[in-house]
């Protein structure tokens, strides 16, 4: 809705309830308006994508407890989460463009995975060695687009490794022009006190360093028209109580977005941020939200909904796409509603 359409209905509602009733009384019969908005949708051509309504297109709170061991399976999830296995279609936006994407296994690397290979990238997946499960589904639906994939399996706080997966990706595919720095570690605690040293160590280890190792590594074997896109988080701008570490991370993977992309303009190489809200992944199931947080998941959004990976797949492609040319240094959400970024 527009400023110009948000003021005139506003006034209608003023009319309608009279003079002298307060501002709190319009914008409770517009909110109410709102919430029993019933207007059915113009009848679509045929085989047009449907118009959906979001607030009733994947589940809601309240979630079944499930904890997983870290860093925790997607297929293992109930409900499981939608990545775009069966709904995402591509239209040939990346033809013949090669992508890494760190965490490709699950959650919103497995979605930019699926996405990619269908506007058809060739996509080199990295993820945790127990993560196979997940990432070998992966493989099968990259190939099932029809294009190469790739699996690096390996742990990411380890340099070398963050390095050799660069240079396999490149073996694997004949060239890099997609770096998507997905990966990410976040274990709730209520206070500072309770984060060890080698937790907090390994939360900077996989979501400050390891991107660095990765674009350092990678850096001199992209052309003009790459991109580099960083997952970073609502937590960057709002962060909570309980992800002290986490957030911070997210904050430098916000700022190193904007930084690199005004360093990599003049070589015709962009850096993007995609900035999720809750998502229902495995990170969340696996130490990333308090039992208590991971039942009631999304349900403090105005959609009272977690978002699903799929929601994000579409991001991915626009900000890697050759028309998103003039997209660098800003970040994109997917927040749900609660205004970030
Ligand atoms: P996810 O669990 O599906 O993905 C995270 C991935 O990180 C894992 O699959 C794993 O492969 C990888 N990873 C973590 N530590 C690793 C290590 N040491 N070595 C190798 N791989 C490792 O969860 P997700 O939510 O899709 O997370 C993807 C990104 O989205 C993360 O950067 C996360 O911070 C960010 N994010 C998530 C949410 C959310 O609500 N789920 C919200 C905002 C941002
Ligand atoms: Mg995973």
């Amino acid at each position: 809705m527009s400023d110009e359409d948000n003021g005139s209905s506003r006034r209608q509602v003023m009319g309608a309830v009279g003079v002298g009733v307060g501002i709190a009384a319009a914008a409770a019969a517009l909110a109410g308006r709102a919430g029993a908005q019933t207007t059915p949708a113009a009848p679509l051509p045929d085989g047009a994508p449907k118009i959906s309504d979001p607030r009733d297109k994947y589940p809601k709170p309240p979630f079944k407890q499930q904890r997983q061991p870290w860093p925790g399976l997607a297929s293992k999830m109930d409900p499981k989460p939608d990545h775009g296995e069966l709904s995402y279609k591509g239209t040939g936006r990346l033809m013949g463009r090669k992508a890494l994407i760190t965490g490709g296994d699950s959650g919103m690397g497995r979605a930019a995975a699926i996405a990619y290979a269908r506007e058809g990238a060739d996509v080199a997946i990295n993820y945790y060695p127990t993560e196979e499960p997940d990432a070998r589904e992966v493989i099968d639906l990259i190939r099932q687009a029809g294009r190469k994939a790739v699996a690096i399996p390996g742990d990411l706080r380890d340099a070398a490794f963050c390095r050799r997966l660069v240079a396999d990706a490149i073996k694997g595919l004949g060239g890099l022009d997609i770096l998507v720095s997905n990966a990410g570690r976040q274990q709730a605690h209520a206070s500072i006190l309770d984060i060890s040293d080698e937790d907090f160590d390994a939360t900077m280890k996989t979501n400050i360093y390891a991107p660095f190792w990765i674009i350092k590594a990678a850096l001199p074997h992209l052309p003009a028209g790459s991109v580099i896109i960083g997952t970073t988080s609502e937590q960057a701008y709002d962060p909570s109580e309980d992800l002290y570490d986490y957030a911070q991370t997210k904050a430098a993977t916000m700022n190193y977005v904007k930084s690199l992309a005004k360093q990599l303009a003049p070589k015709g190489i962009r850096v993007c941020g995609v900035a999720p809200g809750p998502i229902w992944t495995p990170l969340q199931i696996s130490g990333g939200a308090s039992p208590q947080k991971q039942m009631t998941f999304g349900s403090d959004t105005p959609g009272k909904r977690p978002g699903q990976p799929v929601e994000l797949a579409g991001i991915y492609v626009r900000l890697a796409e050759d028309d998103g040319s003039y997209t660098t240094g800003n970040i994109y959400g997917a927040g749900g509603g609660k205004g970030q970024p």
